[in-house]
Parts: structure tokens; sequence; C-alpha cells
């Protein structure tokens, strides 16, 4: 057998393992620990890789409130799924204006709660929810999601949302006849997305809707180009300066040089890489004299933070601390649910003197993860969340709140 060897460079290297350490092996298990001068460093680097758009954070991929009063602080705006989230984001003084209702799917209460606390940006891919945002948010600008296939994306965000071009074209004179602004645009190309081409095909149908609506007097000023930046999982992908040079070549091939507005909507790739999910192994087994691997249960499972493992879509980085040959093994987490397996289809490697109480540390779990655990399935309490202290250097300078 060949010996156990994890790409730890990839991942921030000793140094950053052996931080976490000083504070998590003092800690229980299973826990999420959070590095917010990573979520600021990933903020940094969209924001000089693309100067000319505008950051609003998709709050659901990590909705704590410390993130969201980084980021408010570094100038971010917010594209909200909820009128909880909405709160959260006033909470922290965040100007309404800097606010984009992104979710499709709204109660009209939610509208009329939206509007009365100064939010006048809503996304819309039905004519029913235009009515609705007409009705209850009146001269709001409106923008229109087109639907996009998701391919190339390990968690695809498809068919659910958007709507074919066709229908947006009517969306938009309805919202104009009643009215509303309309005001642009948008896309998810599918959550981490890993070919960069969907966004020029995206955009091409961008132009078209522009085109079409300027032809009836509608001028739209605005491009949602959405979420969809890559974190740092198993499958490798390019990094974010090369999503961001791309796309912005696509953008002025189809716009020319004076683009419209344009607004991303970063969720994973903002939080992603800062989290680090310390877990520990319960039990090691066989379920047959003659199986060929074992089975790896851990305190970790899809209904304590990782249902992104689920159909093994995302394949998160897993170091276990030891040497050794390194043993190809079945991991499955702690509950009563059959469902509740990791990666079986994709091996992963564990040292083979690994046993139980032995710990591991699951990377890149700052994101979609604290905010799907459960509740008390099986009665185990929601994935516990704790912000490391900040490097000194690090800490935030008071920036302008103008993007
Ligand atoms: C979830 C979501 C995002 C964030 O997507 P990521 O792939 O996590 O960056 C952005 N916009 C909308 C409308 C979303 O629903």
């Amino acid at each position: 057998m060949e010996a156990y060897t994890f790409p730890l460079d990839r991942f921030g290297g000793p140094s950053r393992l052996s931080r976490l350490k000083t504070i998590a092996d003092h800690g229980p298990t299973p826990c999420l620990y959070m590095d917010l001068d990573i979520v600021e460093a990933q903020y940094r680097r969209l924001r000089d890789a693309m100067p000319f758009a505008e950051i609003y954070y998709a709050i659901k991929a990590n909705p704590a409130p410390q993130i969201v009063e980084l980021l408010a602080r570094l100038g971010s705006s917010f594209d909200i799924a909820s009128r909880y989230e909405l709160d959260l984001a006033l909470s922290f003084d965040v100007d309404p204006a800097r606010i984009s209702y992104g979710n499709t799917i709204k109660k009209r209460t939610d509208i009329a709660y939206a509007y009365e606390r100064g939010v006048r940006l809503y996304a819309c891919d039905a004519e029913d929810d235009v009515r609705h945002v007409a009705e209850h948010a009146p001269g709001s600008r409106v923008f229109f999601r087109v639907f996009t296939q998701g391919t190339g994306s390990d968690w695809p965000l498809s068919r659910k949302f958007g709507a074919h071009p066709e229908l947006i074209l009517d969306m938009a004179r309805f919202a104009a006849a009643h009215g509303l602004e309309p005001y642009g645009i948008s896309f998810h190309v599918g959550s981490q997305q890993r070919d960069i081409g969907e966004w020029d095909d995206a955009i091409a149908r961008t132009k078209m809707l522009f085109e079409e609506l300027a032809a009836d007097g509608i001028q739209l000023a605005m491009i949602n180009i959405g979420g969809g930046f890559p974190a740092s999982y198993l499958d490798p992908t390019h990094p974010v300066e090369v999503y961001a040079g791309e796309i912005t070549r696509f953008l002025e091939d189809r716009f020319g040089a004076s683009l419209p507005r344009i607004i991303t909507e970063p969720g994973r790739y903002l939080v992603a890489d800062a989290g680090v999910l310390v877990s520990e192994v319960i039990l090691i087994t066989k379920k047959a004299r003659q199986n060929l691997y074992r089975w790896v249960y851990i305190d970790a499972g899809l209904f304590g933070g990782l249902i992104e493992a689920m159909g093994e879509a995302i394949k998160f980085p897993i170091y276990f601390e030891g040497d050794g040959p390194a043993e190809e093994i079945i991991l499955a987490g702690p509950t009563c649910d059959s469902m509740d397996v990791l990666y079986e289809t994709h091996k992963y490697p564990m040292p083979d003197m690994v046993t139980t109480g032995d710990r591991l540390y699951i990377f890149t779990t700052g994101a979609y993860t604290h905010s799907y655990s459960s509740v008390s399935f099986n009665g185990f309490p929601p994935l516990d969340m704790r912000m490391l202290p900040r490097e000194a250097t690090a800490m935030p300078r008071r920036e302008s709140s103008s993007p």
C-alpha cells in the first residue's frame, strides 16, 4: 500500500492547521471553525479582480452574524433570501439601498415587509411575482432571472429557477406597465461552477434580452452575474482571478467597453475556504470478513452540516492525522438513517492505523454547512460553529460604504 498523503499545502499548510489545533484541541467535536481573515482575503481578492462589479454577499451560504458584520464593514452589499436575512443585515446598519431581495419565491407579506424597510430591488422569474412586487413594493426596480442549465457545476441551481427569455420579455413589459422599473437581467450558472464558459452563454442571452427590450423602449441598466465562483474542494478549479478575467472579457465582447451596472452574488466563494470542520472517528468496522473496504463512522454527517456530500456532489477535502499506509475507506455519518453515508463511490484514503477517537479535519466547510445542519435529528444538536480569533494584523479598516 502507498503511504498516506494529503495536499495540506492547498489548504493553508501546516501552519494553518497547527494554529487551528491550538484552539480546537481543547474543544468538542464536531465543530466548525471559521477564519474571518480568510473571508476578508477572499472578499478583497474578488473586489480587486473585478473592480467594476458590486459584491452582494449571498447570506444564505453562511449567515453567521460575525460574517455579515465583517462584510458590511468592508463595504459589501447583500443578497437576501428571506425577511430574516433582511433583519440580520439591517441589524448591522446595512443601508437598504445595498440590499437585493434575490429570492424569486417570496410571500406577498414578505415583499411588503421588505418594502417598508426600504428595499427597492427585487428578483423575479414569474409574472405572478412581478404582480406581487407591483402591489406591495410599488415603483421598485425589478430584475429578471433567465434560466441556465447548471451544466458544469457541482451543485446546479437550474430548473427550479429562472424563466425562458421569451417569458422574460413578457415579464419586463408587464412590469413596466404596472409601475415598476424593469432594471436588469440575472442568472446563476450553478454553484461551484467549474466551466467558466457557462457565463458566456448566459451573458449572450442577457445581451439579446437587452436588445429586444430596448427595441420596445425598455432600457435595462444592470446585469446580475450571480454566484458560482469557486471554493477549494478536492476537484481543482481555476483561481477566482481567472474567472474574473474571463467573465470581464465575455462582458466586454458582448456589451463593449461601457458596461451596464454589474452585480455579483458570491456565497460559497467568500466563505467556504474559511471553514474547517473538526470531527472524530466513532467506529471502524467491516460488514463481512471478505469485504474489501472498512466503514469509518465519524461524528459529522449529511444531517450535521455535510448535506452537500449527498450524491457525492461536493467532495470535501478530508485530512486524517497520522502517517502510514493509506487504506481506501467508506465514510459515513453518525445518524440512524441509511442515507447518511458521505462517500462510498469516491474512496477517501485514511492512514490505516487511525482508530476510534482520532480526529479528522474537513476543509472548505464554511459554506452551506452550518445553516443546513438539522436541528435535532437523532437528538444531535445543530453543528457548533466558532470564530477563530483574528490575527491582529488583518483587522479590517473601516472603509467607505459606497462601492
Ligand atoms: C445561492 C445563491 C447565490 C450564491 O451562489 P454561490 O454559488 O454560493 O456563490 C447567489 N445568488 C442567488 C440568487 C442564489 O440563490
